[in-house]
């Protein structure tokens, strides 16, 4: 990276969080280069005791089952993308409920985080496009442990929300905090 993503000037360099960094160096704009990073979400959506997949129709690892879920746009709600990725992905729209679990994987070339919630169906039956999805279906365990080819990082998804009520997750807290980022969410525990 050469120029300034914001204001296109080119980019010196400063020491930041114990790095020395590409960074503006025009006043007033302050960029700094932390690296690339990427955030992707994945859904688990229970009803009865079944959680919905789908499976992948496009490479890699098309034919695949797995929970819906992709990348987070960087001016998306992290809710708002897991709400848009199920909808798309199934069909089916679904209310987040908790935080199942957090993965995150060190840059090569992209450092990746992804979280996996615990969603509650509110409409709509699954259904898949034939293109990007070629299935998609609520599947208990057992049914889940008899199919070829699930990933087993939704294996561990399901299960964890199976096995655990929901609310046991962290759980979205709106009130007596103050951030100042735009569009902003904060999960925690819930006493
Ligand atoms: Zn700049």
């Amino acid at each position: 990276m050469n120029y300034c993503p914001r204001c296109g000037a080119k980019l010196g360099s400063k020491v930041d969080g114990g790095r020395e960094r590409p960074a503006c160096l025009v006043q007033g704009c302050g960029f700094v280069h932390f690296g690339d990073s990427s955030i992707g979400c994945g859904a688990v959506v229970i009803r009865d005791n079944k959680a919905l997949l789908i499976q992948r129709g496009i490479n890699p690892n098309r034919g695949a089952w797995q929970i819906p879920g992709g990348y987070v746009e960087s001016d998306e709600e992290i809710l708002s993308a897991v709400e848009r990725e199920v909808l798309e992905e199934s069909g089916v729209t679904a209310r987040v409920l908790d935080v199942i679990g957090v993965r995150h994987a060190v840059g090569t070339p992209t450092a990746n985080i992804y979280v996996v919630f615990r969603l509650e169906p509110l409409s709509g039956e699954p259904r898949f496009d034939g293109d990007e999805t070629i299935g998609a279906g609520y599947f208990s365990m057992s049914e889940l442990e008899q199919m070829d080819r699930v990933q087993s990082f939704s294996t561990w998804s399901i299960k964890r929300a199976l096995e655990l009520p929901p609310g046991c997750g962290m759980t979205l807290d709106r009130g007596g905090v103050n951030i100042g980022r735009a569009g902003w969410s904060l999960f925690g525990l819930n006493p």
